[in-house]
């Protein structure tokens, strides 16, 4: 049989497009390496922050806006509880980039921003210990999505949509054409659209059809601290994104008791997505615990670290494009370490551009023709 849509990858974005293709009354095959959810990517560990005031550019925000009516919708027709409003501090010198595109994205779309000064910050949340010289703006709508439990959901209203998932069959070639053809070990899958959201894998996978995309699978580590809950816990600490000059933080307050989650969003060492990661070790113990002694100096122990992959582009701005010369295979990658938050409206942007050619969201951004690739 030859299907409407095959996606390759069915993790963050992949999931999200099965179902709004399905949802579209489509006969869409997604095929899977493992079984998502798994820990295997970039999608495990319980949370992924959501912000809107965005300080990697204004020119996310309508895209992160829609990403959140989204996450709402996917809520109320699941009847889970997906997003947690915990708030979102983002923290650092008032001149950092980072913090003037946060003040610039709030000004510019009209989100709720409060600023504080080291010292009101820390009278705010007692368990905070800034320089005097750091501000916190802070965006009381942003929270917290539960990663796992989102892709959970799209998988079954997909799955009732009609949508067919094969788990644990890794796609090892692609052909393309007017009908693409698929292989994996099992078996050869005809489609006439074709959608690749392979995460870390998506440069392995393109190099079968002799396409190059810059995108680096990366390293990277997350650890949760025992807390203090009266200080730490989700309704009286926010989640938040600390920047310095040359390295940059992000982390959870102690949710459901899990204790508080700090990772390190910048350096990494590139990997081959294939061979195991190396277990979070001694170094990775003593970057994060000499950033939460400094500025959350009342947690406790280290309860355990675990290991993620990021797939980075050189500008951090994501791919979301159809492939040249192939305008029936489109491709979503790239997330550079901060693409869940999207990832319910890059499953309707790969929707629509699978189906109409276009999309309604300003995708200039993300254009594969910014890099000197193929
Ligand atoms: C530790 C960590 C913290 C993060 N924090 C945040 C955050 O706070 N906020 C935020 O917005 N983002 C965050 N991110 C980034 C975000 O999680 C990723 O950008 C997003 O999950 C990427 O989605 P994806 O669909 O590209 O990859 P994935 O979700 O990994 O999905 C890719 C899928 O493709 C499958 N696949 C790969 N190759 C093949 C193949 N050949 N055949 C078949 N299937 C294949 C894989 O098995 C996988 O299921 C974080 C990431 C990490 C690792």
């Amino acid at each position: 049989m030859i299907y409407d849509v095959i996606i390759i990858g069915a993790g963050s974005m992949g999931m999200a497009a099965g179902y709004n293709l399905a949802k579209a009354g489509k006969n869409v095959l997604m095929l899977d390496a493992f079984d998502p959810p798994h820990e295997e990517g970039s999608h495990h560990g319980d949370t992924r922050i959501i912000r809107f005031a965005y300080g990697e550019g204004a020119s996310y925000v309508p895209f992160v806006k829609r990403a959140g009516e989204l996450w709402k919708e996917l809520e109320a027709l699941t009847d889970e509880s997906l997003f947690l409003q915990t708030g979102v501090m983002n923290v650092g010198e008032e001149t950092h980039s980072f913090i003037q595109n946060v003040k610039t994205s709030a000004k510019l779309y009209d989100l709720s921003l409060e600023q504080y000064s080291a010292a009101e910050a820390m009278e705010k949340w007692s368990g905070l210990s800034l320089p005097e010289n750091f501000v916190a703006c802070y965006e009381p709508t942003a929270g917290v999505l539960r990663v796992e439990a989102c892709i959970r959901a799209y998988k079954t209203l997909a799955i009732e949509a009609g949508a067919t998932l094969h788990t644990n069959e890794k796609v090892q070639n692609i052909e393309a054409g007017n009908i693409v053809r698929v292989q994996t070990a099992n078996s050869v899958y005809e489609a006439k659209h074709l959608i690749v959201t392979a995460g870390a894998w998506a440069t392995e996978l393109l190099q079968s059809m002799g396409i190059t995309i810059p995108v680096t699978p990366t390293r990277k580590t997350f650890a949760w601290f025992e807390a203090d809950e009266q200080l730490y816990r989700e309704n009286v600490f926010p989640a938040y994104c600390f920047e310095f000059a040359d390295s940059s933080y992000y982390g959870f307050p102690s949710i459901d008791g899990a204790g508080l989650k700090l990772g390190r969003h910048d350096g990494g060492e590139a990997i081959n997505p294939n061979d195991p990661l190396r277990p979070f070790d001694e170094q990775d113990t003593i970057d994060l615990q000499s950033f939460i002694n400094r500025f959350m100096p009342q947690h406790g122990t280290l309860k355990f670290g675990k290991t993620c992959k990021y797939s980075m582009t050189p500008d951090e701005d994501f791919i979301i494009d159809f492939l040249p010369e192939h305008r029936n295979i489109v491709i979503a990658a790239g997330f550079s370490g901060h693409g869940f938050k999207f990832s319910s409206a890059v499953g309707e942007v790969l929707t629509d551009l699978t189906l109409n050619g276009k999309s309604k969201q300003d995708l200039s951004i993300f254009r594969l023709s910014r890099f000197n690739t193929h």
